[in-house]
Protein backbone atom coordinates (compact mmCIF):
# COMPACT_ATOMS: atom_id res chain seq x y z
CA UNK A 1 0.00 0.00 0.00
CA UNK A 2 1.55 3.38 -0.55
CA UNK A 3 1.24 6.01 1.09
CA UNK A 4 -2.36 8.70 0.72
CA UNK A 5 -1.39 11.76 -0.42
CA UNK A 6 -3.44 14.53 0.18
CA UNK A 7 -3.51 18.01 -1.95
CA UNK A 8 -1.16 20.51 0.92
CA UNK A 9 -4.11 23.13 -0.01
CA UNK A 10 -7.16 22.07 -0.38
CA UNK A 11 -6.61 17.90 1.46
CA UNK A 12 -8.26 16.53 -1.81
CA UNK A 13 -6.94 12.92 -2.09
CA UNK A 14 -8.22 12.90 -5.41
CA UNK A 15 -4.74 13.86 -6.78
CA UNK A 16 -2.60 12.55 -10.14
CA UNK A 17 0.71 11.52 -10.15
CA UNK A 18 2.64 12.97 -12.85
CA UNK A 19 5.96 12.20 -12.54
CA UNK A 20 8.08 9.66 -10.03
CA UNK A 21 11.63 11.10 -9.58
CA UNK A 22 13.89 8.73 -8.63
CA UNK A 23 15.69 10.21 -5.54
CA UNK A 24 19.25 9.59 -7.10
CA UNK A 25 18.90 12.25 -9.74
CA UNK A 26 17.21 14.40 -6.93
CA UNK A 27 20.64 13.82 -5.40
CA UNK A 28 22.44 14.43 -7.72
CA UNK A 29 20.59 17.70 -8.09
CA UNK A 30 21.49 18.91 -4.50
CA UNK A 31 25.02 17.94 -5.00
CA UNK A 32 25.24 20.69 -7.48
CA UNK A 33 24.08 23.34 -4.79
CA UNK A 34 26.04 21.41 -2.47
CA UNK A 35 23.43 21.65 0.29
CA UNK A 36 24.63 19.45 3.74
CA UNK A 37 21.75 20.17 5.55
CA UNK A 38 19.46 18.60 2.85
CA UNK A 39 21.64 15.96 1.96
CA UNK A 40 20.39 14.73 5.99
CA UNK A 41 16.65 15.26 5.35
CA UNK A 42 16.76 13.55 1.34
CA UNK A 43 18.20 9.94 3.34
CA UNK A 44 15.54 8.94 4.79
CA UNK A 45 13.28 9.16 1.11
CA UNK A 46 12.90 6.85 -0.91
CA UNK A 47 10.64 8.33 -3.52
CA UNK A 48 9.50 11.88 -4.65
CA UNK A 49 6.67 12.35 -6.67
CA UNK A 50 5.15 15.20 -8.46
CA UNK A 51 1.49 15.06 -8.47
CA UNK A 52 -1.88 17.36 -9.86
CA UNK A 53 -4.39 17.84 -7.49
CA UNK A 54 -7.58 17.01 -9.56
CA UNK A 55 -10.18 19.11 -7.06
CA UNK A 56 -7.82 22.53 -7.27
CA UNK A 57 -5.43 21.86 -10.09
CA UNK A 58 -2.15 23.28 -7.47
CA UNK A 59 0.77 21.02 -8.82
CA UNK A 60 3.03 19.71 -5.57
CA UNK A 61 5.70 17.59 -5.04
CA UNK A 62 5.55 14.72 -1.95
CA UNK A 63 7.21 14.60 0.68
CA UNK A 64 7.14 18.41 0.52
CA UNK A 65 10.52 18.70 1.51
CA UNK A 66 11.21 22.74 2.65
CA UNK A 67 13.94 24.43 3.29
CA UNK A 68 14.74 26.07 6.41
CA UNK A 69 15.98 29.61 7.78
CA UNK A 70 19.78 28.18 6.93
CA UNK A 71 19.22 26.46 3.62
CA UNK A 72 17.63 30.83 2.38
CA UNK A 73 20.84 31.96 3.92
CA UNK A 74 22.99 29.47 2.39
CA UNK A 75 21.32 30.19 -0.70
CA UNK A 76 20.85 34.10 -0.46
CA UNK A 77 24.54 34.45 0.20
CA UNK A 78 24.60 34.66 -3.44
CA UNK A 79 23.88 38.51 -3.53
CA UNK A 80 21.52 37.98 -6.52
CA UNK A 81 19.13 36.23 -4.78
CA UNK A 82 16.91 39.16 -3.74
CA UNK A 83 18.32 41.34 -6.22
CA UNK A 84 17.18 39.20 -9.52
CA UNK A 85 17.13 40.20 -12.57
CA UNK A 86 13.90 39.85 -13.90
CA UNK A 87 11.73 42.43 -14.66
CA UNK A 88 9.60 42.67 -11.53
CA UNK A 89 6.48 42.67 -13.35
CA UNK A 90 4.99 41.69 -10.10
CA UNK A 91 6.45 44.86 -8.08
CA UNK A 92 5.32 47.04 -11.22
CA UNK A 93 1.97 45.62 -10.95
CA UNK A 94 1.25 45.70 -7.15
CA UNK A 95 2.73 49.23 -7.15
CA UNK A 96 -0.63 50.37 -9.45
CA UNK A 97 -2.91 49.34 -6.30
CA UNK A 98 -1.05 51.54 -3.34
CA UNK A 99 -1.63 54.39 -2.50
CA UNK A 100 0.42 56.98 -0.25
CA UNK A 101 -1.72 56.76 2.70
CA UNK A 102 -2.48 52.76 2.62
CA UNK A 103 -1.14 50.41 5.09
CA UNK A 104 0.67 47.97 3.45
CA UNK A 105 2.17 44.23 5.03
CA UNK A 106 5.01 42.69 2.52
CA UNK A 107 5.23 39.00 3.85
CA UNK A 108 8.58 37.16 3.15
CA UNK A 109 10.10 40.78 2.10
CA UNK A 110 13.60 39.92 1.53
CA UNK A 111 16.19 43.16 2.09
CA UNK A 112 12.64 45.53 1.36
CA UNK A 113 13.46 45.67 -2.01
CA UNK A 114 9.65 46.63 -3.19
CA UNK A 115 9.71 50.04 -0.92
CA UNK A 116 11.51 51.13 -3.79
CA UNK A 117 8.51 50.75 -6.15
CA UNK A 118 5.48 52.15 -4.41
CA UNK A 119 4.25 55.01 -2.47
CA UNK A 120 2.84 53.85 1.13
CA UNK A 121 4.66 55.64 3.89
CA UNK A 122 3.18 53.09 6.38
CA UNK A 123 5.09 49.96 5.45
CA UNK A 124 5.89 46.76 7.02
CA UNK A 125 7.69 43.60 5.95
CA UNK A 126 8.14 40.15 7.99
CA UNK A 127 10.93 37.49 6.60
CA UNK A 128 12.85 34.82 8.73
CA UNK A 129 16.41 35.14 6.71
CA UNK A 130 17.77 37.43 9.34
CA UNK A 131 21.05 38.59 6.63
CA UNK A 132 17.97 40.18 4.88
CA UNK A 133 16.61 41.50 7.74
CA UNK A 134 19.55 43.37 9.23
CA UNK A 135 20.15 44.80 5.80
CA UNK A 136 16.54 45.66 5.12
CA UNK A 137 17.00 47.60 9.00
CA UNK A 138 20.11 49.16 8.11
CA UNK A 139 18.39 50.69 4.86
CA UNK A 140 16.10 52.22 7.88
CA UNK A 141 13.62 50.19 7.02
CA UNK A 142 10.30 48.49 9.23
CA UNK A 143 11.13 45.35 8.65
CA UNK A 144 11.38 42.55 11.58
CA UNK A 145 11.50 38.82 12.02
CA UNK A 146 8.33 37.41 12.29
CA UNK A 147 6.50 34.67 11.21
CA UNK A 148 2.62 35.43 9.87
CA UNK A 149 1.14 33.55 12.18
CA UNK A 150 2.84 35.63 15.17
CA UNK A 151 2.07 38.67 13.36
CA UNK A 152 -1.25 37.89 13.10
CA UNK A 153 -1.78 37.64 16.69
CA UNK A 154 -1.31 41.60 17.14
CA UNK A 155 -2.08 42.92 13.81
CA UNK A 156 -5.46 41.82 13.13
CA UNK A 157 -7.18 43.92 10.31
CA UNK A 158 -4.38 46.11 10.45
CA UNK A 159 -3.57 46.39 6.83
CA UNK A 160 -4.98 48.20 3.62
CA UNK A 161 -2.52 46.16 1.23
CA UNK A 162 -0.97 42.96 1.88
CA UNK A 163 1.61 41.84 -0.79
CA UNK A 164 3.31 38.35 -0.88
CA UNK A 165 5.49 38.17 -3.48
CA UNK A 166 7.16 34.89 -4.82
CA UNK A 167 6.51 33.50 -1.25
CA UNK A 168 3.48 30.45 -1.46
CA UNK A 169 5.63 28.03 -3.96
CA UNK A 170 7.88 27.68 -1.17
CA UNK A 171 5.26 26.73 1.50
CA UNK A 172 4.33 23.32 3.36
CA UNK A 173 0.76 24.11 4.30
CA UNK A 174 -0.43 26.99 2.32
CA UNK A 175 -4.11 27.42 3.35
CA UNK A 176 -3.30 27.95 6.99
CA UNK A 177 -0.58 31.13 5.97
CA UNK A 178 -3.15 32.57 3.96
CA UNK A 179 -5.78 32.02 6.92
CA UNK A 180 -3.19 33.68 8.99
CA UNK A 181 -2.58 36.34 6.17
CA UNK A 182 -6.32 37.36 6.01
CA UNK A 183 -6.92 37.61 9.47
CA UNK A 184 -4.40 40.75 9.02
CA UNK A 185 -6.25 42.53 6.32
CA UNK A 186 -9.06 45.21 6.59
CA UNK A 187 -12.15 44.00 5.38
CA UNK A 188 -12.33 44.78 1.18
CA UNK A 189 -8.70 44.95 1.57
CA UNK A 190 -6.29 43.82 -0.81
CA UNK A 191 -4.04 40.66 -0.90
CA UNK A 192 -1.95 40.39 -3.99
CA UNK A 193 0.29 37.33 -4.52
CA UNK A 194 2.79 36.97 -7.35
CA UNK A 195 4.69 33.31 -7.84
CA UNK A 196 6.05 31.21 -10.87
CA UNK A 197 3.19 30.52 -13.07
CA UNK A 198 3.31 26.99 -14.13
CA UNK A 199 1.49 27.68 -16.98
CA UNK A 200 4.17 29.12 -18.80
CA UNK A 201 7.84 28.79 -20.66
CA UNK A 202 8.46 27.23 -16.96
CA UNK A 203 6.77 23.91 -17.67
CA UNK A 204 9.64 23.14 -20.03
CA UNK A 205 12.22 23.75 -18.26
CA UNK A 206 14.17 20.25 -17.10
CA UNK A 207 16.38 19.58 -14.24
CA UNK A 208 15.82 23.37 -12.99
CA UNK A 209 16.55 23.15 -9.20
CA UNK A 210 15.21 26.43 -8.55
CA UNK A 211 12.00 25.44 -9.67
CA UNK A 212 12.20 22.25 -7.80
CA UNK A 213 12.49 21.08 -3.94
CA UNK A 214 13.95 22.27 -1.86
CA UNK A 215 13.35 25.65 -3.48
CA UNK A 216 9.77 25.35 -4.68
CA UNK A 217 6.86 22.83 -3.67
CA UNK A 218 4.05 23.79 -4.96
CA UNK A 219 3.43 24.76 -8.57
CA UNK A 220 0.77 27.44 -9.01
CA UNK A 221 -1.43 28.42 -11.95
CA UNK A 222 -4.24 30.72 -12.75
CA UNK A 223 -6.43 27.97 -12.61
CA UNK A 224 -4.98 26.85 -8.84
CA UNK A 225 -4.93 30.32 -7.94
CA UNK A 226 -8.31 31.26 -8.79
CA UNK A 227 -9.26 28.04 -6.47
CA UNK A 228 -8.04 29.59 -3.64
CA UNK A 229 -11.84 31.73 -3.59
CA UNK A 230 -13.15 29.08 -3.04
CA UNK A 231 -12.06 28.12 0.35
CA UNK A 232 -11.06 31.49 1.73
CA UNK A 233 -13.06 34.81 1.78
CA UNK A 234 -11.78 36.47 -1.15
CA UNK A 235 -12.67 37.24 -4.73
CA UNK A 236 -10.56 37.73 -7.85
CA UNK A 237 -10.05 41.40 -8.98
CA UNK A 238 -7.21 41.04 -11.29
CA UNK A 239 -4.86 38.67 -12.79
CA UNK A 240 -1.51 39.95 -14.71
CA UNK A 241 0.96 37.52 -16.24
CA UNK A 242 4.37 38.62 -16.84
CA UNK A 243 5.20 38.02 -21.02
CA UNK A 244 8.32 35.86 -21.61
CA UNK A 245 11.60 38.34 -20.93
CA UNK A 246 14.68 37.87 -23.49
CA UNK A 247 16.42 36.83 -21.14
CA UNK A 248 14.39 34.09 -20.54
CA UNK A 249 14.02 33.44 -24.26
CA UNK A 250 16.89 31.05 -24.96
CA UNK A 251 15.75 28.42 -21.81
CA UNK A 252 12.41 27.84 -22.95
CA UNK A 253 13.63 27.85 -27.01
CA UNK A 254 16.36 25.03 -25.93
CA UNK A 255 13.92 23.40 -23.59
CA UNK A 256 11.29 23.51 -26.55
CA UNK A 257 13.67 21.74 -28.73
CA UNK A 258 15.01 19.52 -26.52
CA UNK A 259 11.47 18.03 -25.83
CA UNK A 260 10.68 18.29 -29.56
CA UNK A 261 13.54 15.45 -29.92
CA UNK A 262 12.71 13.75 -26.77
CA UNK A 263 8.83 13.30 -28.74
CA UNK A 264 10.56 12.26 -32.29
CA UNK A 265 11.86 9.29 -30.00
CA UNK A 266 8.82 8.42 -28.34
CA UNK A 267 10.23 9.69 -24.82
CA UNK A 268 8.25 11.79 -22.51
CA UNK A 269 10.24 15.63 -21.74
CA UNK A 270 10.21 15.16 -17.44
CA UNK A 271 10.89 17.50 -14.92
CA UNK A 272 14.19 15.69 -13.39
CA UNK A 273 16.12 13.70 -16.33
CA UNK A 274 20.05 12.66 -16.53
CA UNK A 275 19.65 10.19 -19.08
CA UNK A 276 22.29 9.86 -21.86
CA UNK A 277 19.62 10.61 -24.60
CA UNK A 278 18.35 14.11 -22.29
CA UNK A 279 21.87 15.16 -22.69
CA UNK A 280 22.85 14.50 -26.24
CA UNK A 281 19.20 16.12 -27.49
CA UNK A 282 19.89 18.85 -24.75
CA UNK A 283 23.48 20.01 -26.41
CA UNK A 284 21.97 19.67 -29.51
CA UNK A 285 19.06 22.13 -29.40
CA UNK A 286 21.59 24.81 -27.21
CA UNK A 287 23.49 24.54 -30.87
CA UNK A 288 20.63 25.75 -32.53
CA UNK A 289 19.31 28.10 -29.68
CA UNK A 290 20.38 31.21 -32.09
CA UNK A 291 18.82 29.78 -35.23
CA UNK A 292 15.83 29.18 -33.76
CA UNK A 293 15.03 32.16 -32.25
CA UNK A 294 14.91 34.27 -35.40
CA UNK A 295 11.86 31.78 -36.10
CA UNK A 296 10.40 32.01 -32.69
CA UNK A 297 10.61 36.42 -32.45
CA UNK A 298 6.82 36.70 -33.36
CA UNK A 299 5.25 37.76 -29.40
CA UNK A 300 2.23 35.28 -30.26
CA UNK A 301 4.39 32.77 -30.71
CA UNK A 302 5.36 32.43 -27.14
CA UNK A 303 4.22 30.98 -23.98
CA UNK A 304 3.81 33.37 -20.81
CA UNK A 305 6.62 34.00 -18.56
CA UNK A 306 7.93 33.84 -15.57
CA UNK A 307 5.53 35.21 -13.02
CA UNK A 308 1.83 35.59 -12.68
CA UNK A 309 0.69 38.31 -10.04
CA UNK A 310 -3.19 38.41 -8.30
CA UNK A 311 -5.06 40.57 -7.26
CA UNK A 312 -7.35 39.51 -4.08
CA UNK A 313 -9.96 41.11 -2.11
CA UNK A 314 -11.28 40.52 1.10
CA UNK A 315 -14.92 39.70 1.57
CA UNK A 316 -16.49 40.68 4.64
CA UNK A 317 -17.16 37.61 6.30
CA UNK A 318 -15.30 34.97 8.90
CA UNK A 319 -12.23 33.06 7.37
CA UNK A 320 -14.25 29.00 7.31
ZN1 LIG B 1 -6.17 20.67 -4.19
Amino acid sequence: MGTVVNCPFCNSQRITLVEFIPVSSFKQLLKDKNIQSLNETINGITEIKYNSCDECGLRFFFPLITGDSSYYESISSDANYYAWSLSRADFKEASKHIAGNMAVLDIGCGCGEFQKFQNATNYTGIEFNNQAVKQAQERGYNVFNEDIAEHAKGNSEKYDVIVCFQVIEHLSSPKSFLIETIKCLKDDGLLIISTPNNNSYLTYLVNASSNLPPHHVLHWDEMSLRNITRALPLEVVSVAKEILTDENKDDYTRSLLTAFFQTIFKLRPRLVDFSVSFKIFNKLAKMLVPAFNKVVAGKDLLPAGHTITMVYRKKSQPVR
